[in-house]
């Protein structure tokens, strides 16, 4: 089945009316920063996406997407594959004033001045977001943590010595 591209940009209320539902890829080689702060990613995102009114009568629309990047352990420096899943639920906003008046259930998003939203930008700021803030593989799967179970179980926090207990030791010494 050919996969649909979406547009980049939609008008959210046209679309609620029309209660359109998208389902399609949007490419990632449109979206530098994501690039930038992955090693490597999927060439598409899929993405599903519905738009409707709620029974307030507001606009809103939500799906998610999903895509699949390549991270840098931060343990062992070799990269693994880590899979975005990331839902979302947003309601169109005009100005800044609006977003005290909205159900917890929407996160806002400001249209621009032409009434549509910014999806390209909206779904990759959401996928950035979602990504680990620092990387690791799972435990199993690092390299560097294999390595240290050879010499032996690593104790899982250091105690720090008590900073008085090593006054006292101090003192002894020099007695
Ligand atoms: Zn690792």
């Amino acid at each position: 089945m050919q996969k649909v591209k979406l547009p980049k940009q939609l008008d959210p209320i046209k679309n609620a009316i029309k209660r359109s539902y998208f389902r399609g890829v949007m490419m990632t080689s449109d979206m530098e920063r994501l690039q930038q702060v992955v090693a490597a990613v999927d060439d598409e995102v899929n993405v599903e996406l519905r738009f409707d009114k709620d029974a307030q009568g507001l606009v809103f629309f939500e799906g998610n997407l999903s895509t699949t990047v390549s991270l840098i352990c931060q343990r062992c420096n070799e990269s693994f594959v880590h899979s975005l899943d990331v839902s979302f639920s947003f309601c169109p906003v005009k100005a800044e004033e609006d977003i005290d008046e909205l159900p917890e259930a929407y996160e806002p998003v400001e249209v621009n001045d032409h009434g549509e939203i910014d999806l390209l930008q909206l779904f990759e700021d959401e996928l950035i977001l979602a990504l680990p803030i620092v990387a690791f593989h799972a435990e199993e799967d690092c390299k560097r943590n294999s390595d240290e179970m050879s010499f032996g179980e690593i104790e899982p926090a250091v105690e720090r010595p008590n900073p008085f207990a090593v006054l006292k030791e101090l003192k002894r010494e020099q007695e």
